[in-house]
């Protein structure tokens, strides 16, 4: 037992030797294509085009999906997802795994519920890293009350027109298509329709915001639509019902963020107790000091609580028996969870850690990004209520 990233796993009975060499063949391509450059795709604010072929190539953005769209189910589950997402945490660059997993929120949804003509056109291109698709729900107006959303888009023949805008849309300036939610009712959830944008079509203009606290490596943009013609037929789902389609994805995403604030915490411990291990202050290691032990004991025993969850949540997804109730407070869990392990990693290296350039810096700069997106503690401890019958 060690408290190194791999060592600060508790045993997960789910996990057979196809994920372990699932793992290896991941953090293979990892540790030589993105570990040595991610520092430096954040300052540059992107990740390179040619590494998204280069992570399709080993299968990265295959996992789960139909084979008939070029995706790979079969011998997969549950944890082969996860693991995509608990390796690429490794980098302590989330910007980075944000930028190459963004199509994860919103390509479930359109090879569930679009047509076959538009399955056919958006899955292949995406999964093998040609294409991005991101999904544009938030708009200034409306965050968490998805109810609130005034993007229009009114039925003109075969065409819906487009009008209003989308902010905060990770991807948004590089992908080709936005799952867009878009109101083709009246006031409220029922209202809503999820429409497939494509991002190059007429009218559509993209601006980047590019000072944000973290995630630096993805870019997260404003989406303006200004009578834009998309055809009917990129529909993703009913009419009206765009809501339930937007949900239907929820927990999976929810899922994504719980394994990486999870793994980037234990990234923080790995980097602490290396530095304890090593930095001497008033002739000890700083490992010898009792409150720098307690530090990393506290930090292990959230950590721990947290991989429990996971593998009670994932065991739920692998039985057809989500409940989103537990996944909401999971989330809530590991952000405090990460919070807690970059605040006391950062306090353990002391002013090293406060200098650009080393994982604990990064990850700190993004724990309210995991605590907000994707379902911000507040809305994630209310939807749990209400989901406990309270
Ligand atoms: C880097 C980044 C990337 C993002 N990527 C995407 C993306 O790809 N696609 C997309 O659609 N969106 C994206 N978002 C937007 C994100 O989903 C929203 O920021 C989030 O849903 C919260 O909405 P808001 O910021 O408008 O906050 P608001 O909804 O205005 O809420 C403000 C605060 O009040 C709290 N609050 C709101 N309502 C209540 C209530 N009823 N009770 C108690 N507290 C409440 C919230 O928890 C929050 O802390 C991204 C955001 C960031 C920062």
């Amino acid at each position: 037992m060690s408290l190194d990233f791999d060592g600060a796993r508790l045993p997960n009975p789910y996990l057979t030797e196809d994920h372990e060499a699932w793992r290896v063949q991941l953090r293979k391509f990892i540790d030589s294509e993105l570990m040595p450059y991610a520092d430096q795709w954040e300052e540059d604010h992107k990740v390179p085009d040619e590494i998204f072929p280069k992570a399709a190539d080993v299968g990265m953005f295959a996992v789960g999906y139909p084979e008939a769209y070029g995706g790979l189910t079969e011998g997969l589950d549950v944890w082969h997802g996860n693991i995509v997402y608990e390796e690429l945490a490794r980098l302590g660059a989330g910007g980075v795994g944000a930028a190459l997993t963004v199509h994860g929120i919103s390509l479930p949804t359109v090879l569930k519920l679009a047509s076959e003509e538009v399955k056919q056109e958006v899955g292949p291109a995406v999964i093998r890293g040609e294409k991005r698709i991101s999904l544009a729900v938030t708009e200034p107006g409306a965050g968490s009350d998805v109810a609130q959303l005034i993007t229009t888009a009114v039925r003109d023949g075969d065409f819906y027109v487009v009008n209003g805008s989308k902010t905060f849309i990770t991807g948004g300036m590089y992908s080709s298509w936005a799952s867009t939610a878009v109101r083709t009712g009246g006031a409220g959830l029922g209202g809503i329709s999820l429409l497939l944008i494509p991002l190059d079509a007429e009218g559509v203009s993209r601006t980047q915001l590019d000072r944000k606290q973290g995630w630096w490596a993805s870019d997260t943009a404003t989406l303006y639509f200004d009578n834009v013609r998309v055809p009917v037929g990129n529909l993703v789902g009913n009419e009206n019902e765009g809501f339930k389609a937007i949900m239907c994805n929820f927990n999976l995403e929810r899922m994504q963020l719980i394994v990486s604030m999870e793994a980037s915490a234990r990234v923080c411990l790995e980097d602490a107790v290396k530095w304890a291990q090593e930095r001497m202050t008033f002739g000890k290691t700083l490992s010898q000091h009792q409150v720098i032990r307690h530090k990393i004991a506290d930090m292990k025993q959230r950590i721990n609580a947290t991989q429990a969850y996971i593998q009670v949540c994932s065991k739920q997804l692998m039985d057809g028996t989500p409940n989103a109730g537990d996944i909401a407070m999971c989330k809530v869990q590991a952000s405090q969870t990460l919070e807690f392990c970059a605040r006391e990693a950062m306090q353990i290296m002391g002013g090293i850690s406060y200098i650009r350039g080393n994982r604990v810096e990064r990850i700190y700069r993004e724990v309210r990004v995991n605590a907000i997106g994707g379902g911000s503690e507040e809305i994630m401890r209310d939807l749990a209520s209400r989901q406990y019958g309270f």
